[in-house]
Parts: structure tokens; C-alpha cells; sequence
């Protein structure tokens, strides 16, 4: 086989999570069409029959396997005789002899060769009348694709078992496939799809595994086994890099190591701006494994617990007691600081498990969040006695995540009002004086704050949906990332209202979206009055750090700028300015 030749080669697309990962690629879950196609020598035919006779008994063992788990019971539920017709697709004459034959005359690799003849048998058998034959259509591609990956050397949806320093490739990552990674031996990852607030690159964040997305079509150019440098700062992925490549990259991480030591030792001093204004700024997690992450990051408590990711990748829901254990253990360890449990936001891209695919045509716009859980008391209240009884720790807030007004608010509220006089009545203790807050994520609630400042004791912007929501712009969808846009004057005139109906209200506000982790929006959130601030544990010291460097005066000012500005590039042009003065090393 001609082996491709190795040359430098870089793939562009969003740095979503910052860090430089050396390794090999692992590429997993490609769209099933792509399949490698190059020439190869007449003496290279022989090598490429066995490679194909060798898939076929793979397949054929595996159908075997699978077929015996299914008969005793442990396999997933199908009739075995499917099977049976399975099987003998893998030693169908019809399907073989095409591919040797072609392969002499077009010497091809296999791969290829195989899948265009697959792909004529597939189509001729779907379009005969005959129903029964018609449907061994279905039957034939199953098969086929399961030789196929085995000719490619591709897993199938496994992300276990992989070796050290192993970079993944794929289309897509869900939620609780990122979660799920093992961090001993995966360095990072990149994807075709998905932006810079999907949850996907959030849960990076969070992990501190450098990470790119919007790679558009990448996995189907990459092989497994290719070595390769990842830039999560820039967003680049370079295939088989130089010796000089190596060597930049070297000095760039010299370069970003000298900046974190410098400002860890931030850690312990608050974030006060230069003339005094105090900041809260608190972490956000998804699990309380990450409470050593967030104190390394000096965070004062958990501004949002994505309580979510406790739900997935798993067959049942967690109990109440399962979901307690989890809740008293963070507000045991975040003390004397609290942390704000926000209940379940399932939906829009976070699901159950990896087999429930979205049932709805839109999940963002569906029955996701507070939605899901008011259609499912049960679920709810089981959520909220959890967290009432960890309440009883004192350091504990509630959250209500994709609140749309106020009536939705107030049904949540009641629903909590009949947890806690179970409680009462059942004698176990919570705290009675716990704190609650939502969520203006969505623009008809952050357009009616004022309506709903009486019912809460704190808001919290989530910038990732209410940006989404209010500019049409799918958070996971990379074509169109790029009009993504959090200082579009219809954002900032969202956040002005909420700020406004916080503080007319006597409440505090804080941001808890992605914007509150990036340098450059930080003073012009601290300048519209945003109480606290919420973010990813590792970016922590950099927004105190841009905190530390910056007059509340000049935050005012340039907020009242931006308020004026008739479009988000001059608001971004006056934020990277004033950055750019402050603290060069961030923007950089
Ligand atoms: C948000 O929407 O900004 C937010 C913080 O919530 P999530 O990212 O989990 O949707
Ligand atoms: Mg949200």
C-alpha cells in the first residue's frame, strides 16, 4: 500500500479549551461514509485480499458472539435469526467475488473498493419490488458497515480501553461522552462540529483537556494512529508536525506556564477593583470531583452546580439519597462559601443516556430544564428534597435553571413549598431561610425581571442560552458560531434590564454563562453592576486578575459606551482596547 506521505498538515478551527496536547489520533465515531480512497501496486492486491478476508472473519466472530449473548439473554433484544441472515452476508459469493475482481483491475485500497460495491447492492436490492428482498437492503448495510469499520480499524463507539496520550477525533462528542473520557490517557479532543458554549466544550473547560471544535470536516481526513499537536489557545490541529512546529509550541507553552504561575499567586487575594469595588467570584462545576479544581482556582464557592451531568451516562435516574451524598459533600467542602445547586437542566444537548437521541425537532426550544421538571413532579421533588436536606449544611442556594416569566417561577416555588412541608412534616431537618434564585437565560424572562425579583433572592444570566435565544443562533451548531455574539446591543440592553431590576429590587445578580470566563467581557460586565461572577475553576485567576487591574470607574464608563454603540464589533474594538491597556499578557 502507498502509505499517504507525512507531511505537516493543519486543520483549522475553535479553540475551546486552553492547553497544547501532543499525541496520537484516535478517530472515533466518523460518519459512516467517509472511507479513505488511494491507489495501490499490483504486488499490494494480495495484502489488501487478506486485510479483506480478515475483516470478513472478524465480522463474522462478532455476529457469532453477539448472536449467543442474545441467546442467553444478555444481548440486546432481537431475534437471533436476523442474525442467522446476517452472518450469511459476511460469506455471500454476491458480495465477495465483486470486490476481488475489482480490486485486480482498479487497484484500489479496499476499503474503497468495498464500499462501492456495497453501496450498488445495497441500492439495487432497495429498489427491487420484491418487499422481503427489499428489506435484506437494511440487512446488507447493517453488515456491511460492521466489515467496513472492522477494514478501518475503527471502534465502535468506544471511547474505553484507549492508549496513553491518545488525541480523539470525531464528528461529535455528546455531553456524556466528554464526561466520560478517561483523563489518564486522553490529552484532548476535537471535533467537526459544535462552539464555544456547547456543553461538550464547557465540560473541557471543566476537565482542563485541551480542546477544539468546528473542525467542520476534519474526521474525515484524519486517521487513527497519525500523530498530531492540538492547540486549544488557537483552535489548530496539526497533523504530523515538524521539528520547528514542535519547537513553537514548546515556547508557547513555556510562555502560558510563565503567565499561570503568575497569577496562582492570586489565589488567596479577593477580587477588588483598583478603586475598591468587591467582585464575587465563584466556580462553576459539574460534579464534586471538581471542588479541588475549583479551591486550586481560589473560587469563593460554586456559583453553579450543572447538576445534570449527575443523570447521565447511566440507566436510572439518581435516588434521593444518591443525589444527597453528592449535594452535602460540596456544601461540606466549599465552606465557609456556598454553592448554588441548580436543579436538573435536562435537554437541548444534554441527555439521559447516549442511547436516548433527542425525540424532538428542536430539544433547545423543547421540554428541557425547569420545563421537564414541572412536567415530572416527581422527578423534581425528588431533586429538591436532595438538595433541601444538604440545605441543612446552612451554605446552600437553590437555582431554577431556563425560567421564561414569572408564573413558571411561582409554580416552581410552590412545588418547593410542598417538598419542604413533607420535610417538615416527616421531621427532617433543611434549612428554612434557603435562598433561591433563577435563571434569565431566556429573553422573555430577562425582558419581565422586575416581575420576578420579588419571587427570588438572586438572579444568575446564563449568557450561553440567553445570547442563543435571543439572536437565533444555535449554541452547538458551528456554522454559525461565528454570529455568536454576546455585545450585540439586543445583549447588552437584556443584561441592563436585568441588572436594573436586580438591584430597584435589592437582590444580587450574577453571570454564570461563558462570557463571565473570558477576559474580555469582564469589564464590561463589572461595569453594567454584575454582583458575581461564575466560571470554568481553571479560568478563574485570569478574570481576577483583569478584576484586580481595573478602575470601576472605567468599567462605568465604558458600559454607559457600549449601551450607545449601534453595533457588538465596536463594543468588542472598545473591550479588546482597554484590555489590551490592562493586561496584554490575556489577550494574547
Ligand atoms: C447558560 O446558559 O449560560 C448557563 C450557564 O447554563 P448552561 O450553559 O448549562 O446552559
Ligand atoms: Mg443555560
Amino acid at each position: 500500500m502507498s502509505e499517504p506521505i507525512k507531511q505537516e498538515r493543519v486543520y483549522s478551527g475553535i479553540g475551546v479549551s486552553p492547553g497544547v496536547a501532543r499525541g496520537t489520533i484516535f478517530v472515533y465515531n466518523v460518519a459512516e461514509e467517509v472511507v479513505p480512497n488511494y491507489d495501490i501496486t499490483p504486488e499490494q492486491v494480495p495484502q489488501e485480499i487478506a486485510r479483506f478476508e480478515q475483516a470478513l472473519i472478524v465480522t463474522h466472530q462478532q455476529l457469532h458472539e453477539l448472536q449467543q449473548r442474545i441467546a442467553t439473554g444478555i444481548g440486546p433484544a432481537a431475534p437471533t435469526s436476523i442474525l442467522d441472515v446476517h452472518l450469511s452476508i459476511t460469506q455471500d459469493p454476491a458480495l465477495i467475488e465483486p470486490v476481488i475482481t475489482r480490486l485486480n483491475q482498479e487497484k484500489k485500497n479496499v476499503e474503497f473498493i468495498f464500499n462501492e460495491v456495497t453501496r450498488k447492492y445495497v441500492k439495487t436490492l432497495a429498489e427491487l419490488p420484491d418487499e422481503f428482498l427489499r428489506e435484506r437492503a437494511m440487512d446488507v448495510q447493517d453488515v456491511t458497515r460492521r466489515i467496513l469499520r472492522n477494514l478501518l480499524g475503527r471502534e465502535t463507539r468506544t471511547l474505553h480501553n484507549l492508549p496513553l496520550n491518545t488525541i480523539i477525533i470525531a464528528y461529535d462528542l455528546s455531553p456524556s461522552d466528554t464526561s466520560s473520557l478517561d483523563r489518564q490517557h486522553i490529552v484532548g479532543f476535537a471535533t467537526d462540529v459544535g462552539s464555544h458554549t456547547s456543553h461538550t466544550a464547557i465540560l473541557a473547560r471543566s476537565m482542563n483537556l485541551p480542546a477544539i471544535v468546528g473542525l467542520r470536516d476534519a474526521s474525515q481526513h484524519l486517521r487513527t494512529g497519525d500523530m498530531a499537536i492540538l492547540d486549544g489557545y488557537g483552535g489548530s490541529l496539526i497533523i504530523f508536525p515538524s521539528e520547528q512546529t514542535f519547537s513553537i509550541y514548546g515556547e508557547l507553552e513555556v510562555k502560558h506556564h510563565t503567565i499561570e504561575e503568575r497569577l496562582a499567586a492570586l489565589r488567596d487575594q479577593p477580587a477588588v477593583t483598583l478603586d475598591g469595588h468587591r467582585i464575587t467570584l465563584a466556580g462553576n462545576i459539574e460534579s464534586p470531583d471538581d471542588i479541588p479544581m475549583l479551591k486550586k482556582g481560589g473560587a469563593e464557592g460554586v456559583g453553579l452546580f450543572r447538576t445534570e451531568f449527575l443523570y447521565l451516562n447511566r440507566k436510572e435516574f439518581p435516588n434521593e439519597q444518591e443525589q444527597y451524598e453528592k449535594y452535602v459533600r460540596v456544601a461540606h467542602d466549599v465552606k465557609p462559601h456556598a454553592v448554588i445547586i441548580r436543579t436538573l437542566d435536562l435537554g437541548g444537548d444534554k441527555f439521559h443516556s447516549a442511547e436516548e437521541a433527542p425525540t424532538e425537532i428542536n430539544p433547545f426550544l423543547g421540554c428541557r430544564a425547569i420545563r421537564f421538571c414541572l412536567a415530572r413532579p416527581d422527578i423534581f421533588k425528588t431533586q429538591l428534597r436532595a438538595i433541601l436536606r444538604a440545605s441543612a449544611e446552612g451554605n446552600v442556594k437553590i437555582m431554577y435553571p431556563m425560567i421564561s416569566g414569572v408564573a413558571e417561577l411561582i409554580r416552581a416555588n410552590e412545588i418547593l413549598d410542598e417538598v419542604m412541608a413533607d420535610l417538615r412534616r416527616e421531621k427532617i431537618s433543611f434549612d428554612e431561610n434557603v435562598q433561591v434564585g433563577a435563571m434569565l437565560e431566556v429573553p422573555s424572562a430577562a425582558l419581565t425581571a422586575e416581575t420576578m425579583a420579588n419571587e427570588v433572592d438572586f438572579f444568575s444570566i446564563g449568557s450561553n442560552d440567553l445570547i442563543q435565544y435571543t439572536m437565533a443562533v444555535d449554541r452547538v451548531n458551528e456554522k454559525v458560531a461565528n454570529l455568536y455574539e454576546p455585545t450585540h446591543p439586543a445583549i447588552l440592553r437584556l443584561i441592563r434590564n436585568c441588572v436594573e431590576a436586580a438591584h430597584n429590587n435589592n437582590i444580587w445578580i450574577g453571570v454564570c454563562g461563558e462570557i463571565a470566563g473570558d477576559p474580555l467581557y469582564i469589564p464590561l460586565l463589572v461595569g453594567m453592576g454584575i454582583d458575581e461572577l461564575s466560571l470554568a475553576p481553571t479560568s478563574l485567576p485570569r478574570i481576577k486578575d483583569v478584576v484586580r487591574r481595573l478602575t470601576m470607574s472605567e468599567a462605568q464608563e465604558l458600559a454607559v459606551a457600549a449601551l450607545h454603540a449601534t453595533r457588538g464589533r465596536e463594543v468588542t474594538a472598545m473591550l479588546t482596547a482597554l484590555l489590551q491597556r490592562i493586561d496584554p499578557d490575556l489577550l494574547a
